[in-house]
């Protein structure tokens, strides 16, 4: 095939996968005007997909935008942090300034601190050595908090481009279907316009007659659960609806597992409520610590569930982070999976896949 490039979004053209930019199926290569799928769906039906990019292609198309001048939305899953932040991404953007938005906080418990997950994830980004000039909480399913980022964006940009970046799954496609909905209202201001001089896939959405929103392909990041784990097991530890606390009292020598994906030892202390926040529809399982590794090695697919076959392929075998945990209330964060909340004066153990990784923080709720 001879090199073919999107019209629209300037991607080189390839049919093999679908997941990935420029990416159209074979039957279309004739068109006069040649698009990619997901030129072609904004075009004719005004609607984003997502397309999937490794990081360091990602990271040498951006560095593109540093000599553009423009505000960064970073879009992060709020249920997993560490693995939806892209970590150089001040180093990538440069001077740029830079929105964090937080997206699906429809799943979290109403009882959350907003304030407290808002310092939470300042701190988080700063040690990432990323610097963001605002952070939102937002549901781009559900629309809260939505209007608002969008004022602050109009005042931040000063008719300036806006490039909207993020890991596959957090949510970007939804974030910006729901924008350019809000937009269509007042007249057909969604246009798909090439990108002079690149190969980028990068995709503008009209905002207003100078200035655009840009649509750039979602990262894959292998810190990500949802990278490791089956379409059906994806579906399980991806909550639908507002988590409900489970709590269970443990005494120290006790263990927890979140299906066969994760774990929790708790080491030492006295005895006390171990309080989770996962997806309702991901099995906890109390055993022994004495008896967890047995278990683990015996049951993992069968009693303990997820991973299902497919996942158990994947996912990379569970690795342990030790916390000692002073005299505070606490939440021991499973990124991708959720958090298990104690009050404190306990060392626990928690285990999770290799490179996702497992942190604390101060207790949200
Ligand atoms: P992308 O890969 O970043 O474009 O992510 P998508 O927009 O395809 O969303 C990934 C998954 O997250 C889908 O199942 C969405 O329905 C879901 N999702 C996106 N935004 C939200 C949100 O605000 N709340 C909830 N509960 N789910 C969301």
């Amino acid at each position: 095939m001879d090199e073919l490039y999107c019209q629209g979004c300037g991607a080189k053209i390839q049919t093999s996968d679908s997941g990935k930019a420029g990416y159209t199926p074979e039957s279309s290569l004739q068109n006069e005007d040649l698009l990619c799928k997901r030129c072609f769906r904004l075009k004719h039906y005004n609607e984003i997909q997502d397309v999937e990019m490794d990081e360091s292609d990602f990271l040498d198309m951006v560095m593109s935008i540093q000599d553009k001048e423009g505000l960064v939305v970073h879009i992060i899953d709020i249920f997993d942090v560490a693995g939806s932040l892209i970590h150089g991404l001040s180093r990538i953007v440069g001077d740029h300034p830079v929105i964090l938005a937080a997206n699906k906080v429809d799943l979290l418990p109403k009882s959350t601190n907003k304030q407290k997950l808002k310092n939470w994830l300042r701190s988080t980004v700063n040690e990432y050595g990323i610097k963001v000039k605002d952070v939102f909480l937002i549901s781009s399913t559900k629309g809260t908090g939505i209007e608002e980022l969008a004022q602050t964006l109009a005042s931040y940009r000063k008719n300036k481009d806006v490039y909207v970046v993020g890991t596959t799954n957090v949510g970007k496609s939804t974030f910006i279907n729901r924008l350019i909905k809000e937009s269509t209202g007042i007249g057909d201001v969604i246009t798909t316009s090439y990108f002079p001089g690149t190969t980028l896939g990068f995709i503008r959405i009209a905002l207003d007659q100078h200035s655009a929103m840009i649509d750039t392909p979602g990262i894959v990041n292998k810190r990500q659960m949802a990278h490791y784990v089956s379409e059906k097991d994806l579906k399980k530890i991806h909550p639908k609806k507002e988590i409900k606390q489970r709590v269970y009292q443990l005494n120290s020598g006790q263990t927890l597992f979140i299906g066969g994906l994760a774990r929790l030892d708790f080491v030492k202390g006295d005895k006390q409520s171990f309080i989770c926040y996962f997806s309702n529809d991901l099995p906890i399982h109390r055993t022994k610590l004495e008896k967890a590794d047995e278990l683990y090695a015996n049951h993992r697919g069968e009693l303990l569930l997820p991973p299902d076959e497919q996942t158990m392929k994947t996912l990379p075998k569970l690795v342990k982070h030790a916390f000692r945990i002073g005299d505070e209330k606490t939440d021991i964060v499973f990124p991708g999976l959720g958090w298990i909340s104690v009050l404190g004066n306990v060392t626990v153990e928690a285990h999770s896949p290799e490179g996702v990784g497992a942190s604390i923080r101060s207790s949200l709720i």
